[in-house]
């Protein structure tokens, strides 16, 4: 073989193998506990207060127990560290992220649904929630996004520079108010790594690959389910890796010996990857149900990874009731003060979790969050990266109410699937304009959507060249009907006012036999529907 078409061969064939092995091949879980080693052996005063930090949560565990009813909202900052367009990554990944957080944390993502049997006892809410700093420290309004252009083009592990304006990352917010967290191109294909309660405050929160934030963008299969800063998260506030890091022994370490008490986790000798199948026993857990493999602090893809026990939520609330109290009286999520109109997606009350049929009816909560009271919305949404739908609503919300919005029904597949909503309007504060919600589908029969906006009639059209459209949405304005080929080519384009049960004649004379398809574009929706067209009566 000549030595350019050798070269060339290896190329394809590199490329073929980067195809078929994904993004996980090459990648390093987890860098938290590492970088933990290192500081124990170097730096005495992170020694000390670590050492603190885990007995004060075991006083904490006497001192508060009671608090474990009460919700607490993290304020999150996250800088975004970019060295090319790519790697500056969108509001929306971040929101994602944080939305992910709020349901994995909250037991409302579609993955407990495939807990084990065995253990769907120990699915519970943390009544732990995450939501972007609305305010910095001296009250000025903040997306809770930074972002800085460096000319650092990967970071090494723990370098410092991450953590450091003047070194080309980005200096730490107070982490008495904040958790910090940093996405940036991390060398090694490390996919992240955090700090344990009683590290430097100047290095105090966690660090995401570019590639792993979110389930957007630039977030990468099997990474792609936001589990990274999940289990980060996990270990900021104080949890081990399920298999407790102690070399394949079974000493039972992923709880400290002075709460073994609360260890719900069986006993595991190391690290899980891909998603494995149930049960697995190991020489540590060596009968039914085996490990915990889908616990958010294993090493298993993100699609495989499910819950935390209570045993780690109980630990996790003892660090925001310990070494991380202060966090509690936190505004960072709140704020500062009104814009004269700001609407907000507040929640997304569906699609959670589970849907319990392919035609689903979203529904939003609405905040005011201005100080004008609020007539009307657009909503545009739809499924992953397809706003599809869009909707007009009008009404009334006053300032700071809020106000539940039902949505025409959209219809999904089998599986898991993620929905997406935005708001369309004139806003002064576009950043609380979008919000994702994952679940899951598994009913297999299909339900057509009776709200569906478009008949076309007769369909197969045949023998005649007029075919009729009638829609069933409420329309009073403007509405483009347009008709398309099979190859999506626009064929005809009119703008009608349309009514609810008008009809609108379509004369098709010189096309051909196929497959067409017709659109409504409207002010509050957008809908097709296809038909076809035999211009010759068959005999
Ligand atoms: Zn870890």
């Amino acid at each position: 073989m000549h030595d350019q078409n050798r070269y060339t061969f290896l190329k394809v064939f590199l490329f073929v193998f980067f195809l078929t092995t994904g993004f996980s091949q090459a990648q390093e879980r987890c860098k938290t506990h590492e970088w933990h080693h290192l500081k124990m052996q170097h730096d005495p005063q992170y020694r000390t207060r670590f050492q603190e930090s885990e007995q004060a949560g075991f006083q904490s565990q006497h001192l508060r127990s009671t608090s474990v009813d009460t919700t607490i909202i993290i304020p999150v900052v996250v800088h975004i560290l970019y060295n090319n367009n790519v790697q500056n990554l969108s509001d929306e990944q971040v929101q994602s992220q944080i939305d992910i957080l709020n349901e994995d944390f909250a037991a409302l993502n579609a993955s407990v649904l495939d807990v084990p049997g065995a253990w769907t006892g120990l699915v519970k809410d943390s009544k732990i929630r995450f939501k972007l700093a609305q305010q910095d420290l001296q009250g000025n309004r903040t997306s809770g996004i930074t972002r800085t252009s460096t000319s650092v083009s990967e970071f090494i592990l723990f370098d410092p520079a991450i953590f450091s304006t003047t070194l080309g990352g980005q200096d730490a917010w107070p982490r008495t108010s904040y958790l910090n967290l940093w996405v940036c191109n991390l060398q090694g294909n490390a996919l992240g790594f955090a700090a344990y309660p009683g590290s430097n405050a100047a290095q105090d929160g966690v660090v995401i690959n570019y590639r792993a934030l979110g389930r957007k963008g630039t977030a990468l299969s099997p990474y792609n389910f936001g589990r990274t800063s999940t289990h980060e998260i996990g270990h900021w506030l104080v949890l081990n890796h399920i298999w407790g890091d102690d070399n394949d022994n079974c000493l039972g370490k992923d709880f400290p010996l002075n709460q073994q008490n609360i260890d719900d986790t069986p006993n595991q000798a190391s690290p899980n990857f891909r998603c494995p199948r149930f049960p697995k026993l190991d020489e540590c857990s060596t009968s039914d149900p085996g490990i915990m493999y889908m616990n958010y602090m294993d090493y298993t893809d993100d699609k495989c990874m499910m819950f935390f026990t209570p045993g780690q939520i109980f630990r996790m609330r003892q660090t925001l009731d310990g070494t991380r109290d202060s966090i509690q009286l936190s505004q960072g999520h709140l704020l500062p003060s009104f814009y004269t109109k700001d609407a907000a997606i507040d929640s997304v009350l569906n699609p959670v979790k589970l849907a319990a049929t392919r035609c689903l009816q979203p529904q939003l909560r609405i905040r005011n969050n201005g100080s004008d009271t609020l007539t009307s919305l657009r909503i545009h949404y739809g499924l992953y990266e397809g706003l599809s739908k869009n909707h007009t609503w009008s009404g009334t919300i006053l300032p700071g109410a809020t106000e539940l919005i039902s949505l025409p029904e959209i219809g999904t597949a089998m599986g898991n699937q993620v929905m997406e909503f935005r708001l369309l309007s004139t806003d002064d504060n576009p950043v609380n304009n979008y919000m994702s919600a994952g679940f899951k589908v598994n009913v297999a029969t299909n339900s057509n959507c009776s709200g569906s906006g478009l008949t076309v009639y007769p369909n197969p059209v045949s023998g005649q060249s007029v075919v009729y459209v009638r829609s069933n949405q409420v329309q009073s304005q403007q509405s483009l009907v347009r008709l398309y080929n099979a190859l999506g080519q626009l064929l005809f384009e009119e703008s009608l006012p349309v009514n609810a049960g008008d009809i609108i004649p379509l004369e098709l004379g010189a096309l051909q036999a196929g497959v067409y398809f017709v659109s409504l574009d409207g002010d509050a929706f957008i809908e097709s529907t296809r038909f076809i067209y035999l211009p010759y009566e068959k005999n």
